[in-house]
């Protein structure tokens, strides 16, 4: 039996019954509630304003109700009508972002996987602690602009929206940079980016043990961001310094990709450490979450970044991936999500999954 994340009293709205899936209206509702039909479980979609219509055209991943608030922050004022519906949150990055990490941790309805987790994802050092803690790789920091030594990438604490960043090929064009606010300076790392899609169930006792459970890997992808992927069009980067452009990592898509099979025990043993530090730290990171980082031509993989809830990456497969297809044909990480989610209350393991 793994850890409790739950109690009781925030799990007695779903009393025995299904619990209803629900999340908000963006990002991967459609996979969630897709994953979630498949597999027989209600679904309710929560909407900013009347519902959209495109939902119309997805028959299969139309929710089967809509529970429209006028803006996100009344979400917490529903919070009993979403309890008498049974509903069980799915986090997602929009979800997550657009409440706040402070005021989605403490909505009180039941959430698929551990809420412990936003304190260590959204604040950068408390990731960067949890993940070299763990024994993860990740591209160096600066503490002084004196000390760099090659090209870096200068990040602005709460950058939004993938703006807000600052490339410098040396120390001498560092010196240019002139800061509007706190940032931080950081090795820009040359190599293939990969953002790997794992799901941790602490229920399974059977495939990739970690834990008390197991560690599936269910898809990978890479992320189309503009304008930085097609600035080598336009030449080096001083000529576009000179022609007013920066470069921006806003991401306009998603495009899928495989690892050489020969590094996926890296990619695993990346994915199993993150797990077992998480329970040591906070009792355990539970359900789908993506490691993202750059292989170097080293063969090192250096994580940049860690999202500890479903990404948008994954609606490249909501038919399954070339990874998930040989967990079980046809799943998608929504799917995966709704599956727990009914294992969990037919063996009356909720409390260990949902927080
Ligand atoms: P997210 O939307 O994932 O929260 P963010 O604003 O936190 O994004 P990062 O994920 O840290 O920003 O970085 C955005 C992009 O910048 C990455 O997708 C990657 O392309 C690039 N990047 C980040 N860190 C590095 C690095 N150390 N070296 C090279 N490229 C990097």
């Amino acid at each position: 039996m793994g850890v409790p994340l739950a109690s009781q009293r925030r799990l007695a709205s779903l009393d025995g019954r299904r619990p209803t899936v629900a999340t908000l209206c963006s990002h991967s509702s459609l996979q969630i509630f897709h994953g979630a039909r498949v597999e027989g479980l209600p679904t309710l979609g929560i909407s900013v304003g009347p519902p959209q219509k495109f939902y119309d055209a997805f028959p299969l991943a139309r929710p089967d109700r809509f529970l429209s608030v006028a803006r996100v922050s009344e979400l917490p004022g529903v919070a009993g009508r979403l309890r008498e519906e049974g509903a069980v949150l799915i986090p997602h990055g929009s979800f997550v972002e657009y409440l706040g990490p402070e005021a989605f941790g403490a909505l009180d309805v039941p959430v698929f996987g551990n809420r412990a987790v936003l304190a260590w994802e959204s604040d950068r050092r408390k990731e960067r602690e949890w993940l070299e803690s763990a024994g993860v790789s990740m591209p160096k920091r600066f503490e002084d602009a004196s000390e760099v030594d090659g090209p870096v990438i200068v990040k602005y604490y709460g950058a939004k929206g993938g703006k807000g960043f600052y490339l410098a090929k040396n120390r001498e064009a560092l010196s240019e940079f002139r800061p509007t606010g706190p940032y931080v300076i950081q090795e820009y790392v040359l190599g293939t980016r990969y953002y790997m899609h794992f799901f941790y169930s602490p229920l399974s006792d059977r495939g990739y043990r970690v834990g008390h459970g197991s560690l599936e890997l269910l898809g990978m992808d890479r992320r189309d961001e503009a304008n930085i992927d097609e600035l080598y069009k336009l030449g080096a980067q001083e000529e576009l310094l000179r022609a007013g452009i920066r470069p921006t990592f806003v991401v306009t898509g998603n495009v899928p990709v495989i690892l050489r099979e020969s590094l996926l025990p890296k990619a695993f043993e990346v994915g199993a450490r993150i797990i077992e530090r998480s329970i040591e730290l906070f009792g355990g990171m539970v359900g789908p979450f993506c490691v993202e980082g750059i292989m170097t031509e080293e063969l090192e993989f250096k994580v940049f970044e860690i999202s500890t809830r479903i990404v948008a990456g994954t609606n490249l497969f909501i038919s399954g991936s070339p990874y998930s297809d040989l967990v079980a044909p046809g799943l998608s990480t929504g799917r995966r999500i709704a599956q727990e989610i009914e294992k969990a209350r037919a063996e009356g393991r909720l409390a260990e999954i949902l927080s």
